[in-house]
C-alpha cells in the first residue's frame, strides 16, 4: 500500500477510530453508507468490499446484484462529532466497481470521472464552486415540519438570527473535515441561509456537497432542528438555489480569462457558455431533479426562468462575476441543491465541452432585468424558457443525444425511470390547492 495508506493508518491510529462508514451515493444523489470495524480497513483499501447493489436506487437488477466498493483514499476524515469518550468514526467516500475491476457506470461519481476524462484528453480540469442554500425548520414530535426556526432575512445577524450557534458549528466541523469555508450567512427567507466554500475540481466539490449535506443535517439534528435542501419549501418565498460557479483550468491556468478579449472573458468561457445553453433545457432535468424544483424556477424570487446570459445581472440564468484572473468564471444559477452533484456537473462538463470543440457562440448578452421585459421584447430577443415542469426537462433530457450519451445508458435510463415514476404520483394527487379552488364553486 502507499503513502496515503499509510497516513490513513497513521490517524487511525491517533484518533483511535474504530469505525469506517464507507460512502457512496445512489442515483438520485442520496448518500449510502457500509459502516466496518476499522479491522476490515486494509481489505477495504486493498482488494474491497462486495455488497448487494440489487435494493439501491438505479443500481441493478437481483440477478446481477455483486459489486465492490473502491474507497478513494484522498477522501478520509474523521467524523468530528463521532465515537464516545476517546474514540472516533471515519468515512471514505467509494467509487462502486464490478467484481471484474470494471467502474460500474450505474455509479454517479463514476459517471462525473469518466467526464472529467475526455475533458483532461483537451487539458482541461472544470472547477465548480456551488453556493449552497437551505432551510432550518422546526421539529414537532422529532418529525420535521416547514416552520421556519427564526424570521431573520438577507444577512441579518443574532438576535434575529437564531441559527449564529448552528451555523459555526457546522463551519467549524466542515473546516475539521478539510473544507476552506469562504463565507456563511442568513438568506433572503425567514429560516433560509447560505454557506460557500472554496472551489476546487468538480469531483472533489461534488465529494463536498455531499458531505456539507450531511454536516448541516446531523447538526441540525443535533439542535432539534431540520436542515432541509428541498428546493421550495414554501409557496410564496424565494426557494433554495446551488448557484455553481464553473470554470475550465489548462496547464494550471484560468482558461476563462484573456487579459486582451473584450470584458477579459476568453472565447473559450464564450463557447463553454453557448454548449451550456444549447442543451441547458435536457440539462435542468439533472440540476432541477424533483417535481418541487420546477415550483422555484419561477418570476420574482431571484431564480432563473429564462435562457440567457450577461455579465453582473443577477436576473440572468448564466452570470460572469466581476472577478477576473484566476477567479474568472461563470455562474450558472439553475440549479438546485436537490440535485445529484457528480451528475449535475458531468451534465454541465458534457455541454461545456461541446461548446468549446464545436466553438458553439452564445445568444447576445442582455444586460436588462429580464423579468421587466415584455413577451414580445422577450421573442424579438429569442429568448427562450427553462422547462416548466419536470416532465418537460424529461421530455428535453431524453432527445438529447449528447447528454444522455455523456451520463450513460444505465444512468440516463434510471434518472427517466424515477422523475415518470414521481411525475405520475404527482400527476394523479388531488392537492389542497385544488380543493380550494374548486370544492365549493362545483
Ligand atoms: P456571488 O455572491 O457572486 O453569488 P459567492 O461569492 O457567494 O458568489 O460565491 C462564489 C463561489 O465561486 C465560491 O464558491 C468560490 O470559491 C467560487 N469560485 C471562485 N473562483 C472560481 C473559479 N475560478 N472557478 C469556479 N468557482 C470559483
Ligand atoms: N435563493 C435564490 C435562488 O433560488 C438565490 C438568491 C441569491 O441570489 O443568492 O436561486
Ligand atoms: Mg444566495
Ligand atoms: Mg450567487
Amino acid at each position: 500500500m502507499g503513502s496515503k495508506e499509510d497516513e490513513i493508518f497513521r490517524i487511525v491510529e491517533e484518533k483511535n477510530v474504530r469505525f469506517v462508514r464507507l460512502q457512496f451515493v445512489d442515483v438520485q444523489g442520496i448518500p449510502k453508507n457500509v459502516a466496518i470495524p476499522v479491522g476490515q480497513l486494509e481489505k477495504a483499501l486493498g482488494p474491497g468490499i462486495h455488497f448487494d447493489g440489487s435494493s439501491i436506487e438505479g443500481f441493478v437488477r437481483i440477478e446481477e446484484s455483486d459489486m465492490v466498493l473502491r474507497p478513494d483514499p484522498d477522501t478520509f476524515r474523521v467524523l468530528p462529532w463521532s465515537g464516545n469518550e476517546g474514540t472516533a468514526e471515519a468515512r471514505l467516500i467509494c467509487d462502486i466497481e464490478l467484481p471484474d475491476g470494471k467502474p460500474f457506470m450505474g455509479c454517479p461519481r463514476q459517471v462525473l470521472k469518466k467526464n472529467m476524462e475526455e475533458a483532461a484528453k483537451l487539458g482541461y480540469v472544470m472547477n465548480t464552486g456551488p453556493e449552497m442554500e437551505f432551510f432550518l425548520f422546526k421539529r414537532q414530535d422529532g418529525m420535521p415540519t416547514n416552520i421556519p426556526q427564526d424570521r431573520g432575512g438577507y444577512f441579518d445577524l443574532a438576535p434575529i438570527d437564531l441559527a449564529e450557534e448552528i451555523k459555526r458549528e457546522i463551519v467549524l466541523v466542515l473546516e475539521e473535515m478539510g473544507f476552506e469555508v469562504e463565507a456563511a450567512h442568513h438568506e433572503v427567507a425567514f429560516g433560509q441561509h447560505e454557506i460557500d466554500f472554496k472551489y476546487d475540481n468538480a469531483l472533489a466539490t461534488a465529494d463536498n456537497v455531499i458531505t456539507l449535506k450531511y454536516v448541516a443535517k446531523t447538526l441540525a439534528l443535533q439542535h432539534g432542528l431540520h436542515a432541509t435542501f428541498m428546493p421550495k419549501p414554501i409557496f410564496g418565498v424565494n426557494g433554495s438555489g446551488m448557484h455553481t460557479n464553473t470554470s475550465l483550468f489548462k496547464d494550471g491556468k484560468n482558461a476563462f480569462y484573456d487579459p486582451d478579449a473584450p470584458d477579459q472573458i476568453s472565447d473559450t468561457l464564450r463557447y463553454f457558455v453557448g454548449g451550456v445553453l444549447k442543451h441547458i433545457r435536457a440539462i435542468t432535468a439533472i440540476t432541477n431533479p424533483l417535481v418541487n424544483s420546477y415550483k422555484r424556477l419561477v418570476p420574482g424570487y431571484e431564480a432563473p426562468v429564462y435562457i440567457t446570459w450577461s455579465g453582473p445581472n443577477r436576473s440572468s440564468l448564466i452570470r460572469v462575476p466581476a472577478p477576473r484572473g484566476n477567479s474568472t468564471r461563470i455562474e450558472i444559477r439553475s440549479p438546485d441543491p436537490s440535485c445529484n452533484p457528480y451528475l449535475a456537473f458531468a451534465a454541465i462538463l458534457a455541454a461545456g465541452l461541446d461548446g468549446v470543440k464545436n466553438k458553439i457562440e452564445p445568444p447576445e448578452r442582455v444586460e436588462k432585468n429580464i423579468y421587466k421585459l415584455t413577451e414580445e421584447e422577450r421573442e424579438k430577443l429569442g429568448i427562450g424558457m427553462l422547462p416548466g415542469t419536470l416532465k418537460e426537462a424529461i421530455e428535453c433530457f431524453k432527445e438529447d443525444e449528447l447528454l444522455v450519451s455523456a451520463l450513460g445508458e444505465h444512468v440516463s435510463q434510471s434518472i427517466i425511470n424515477v422523475a415518470m415514476a414521481d411525475w405520475d404520483s404527482y400527476r394523479t394527487q388531488v392537492h389542497q390547492w385544488e380543493l380550494d379552488r374548486y370544492l365549493q364553486t362545483y
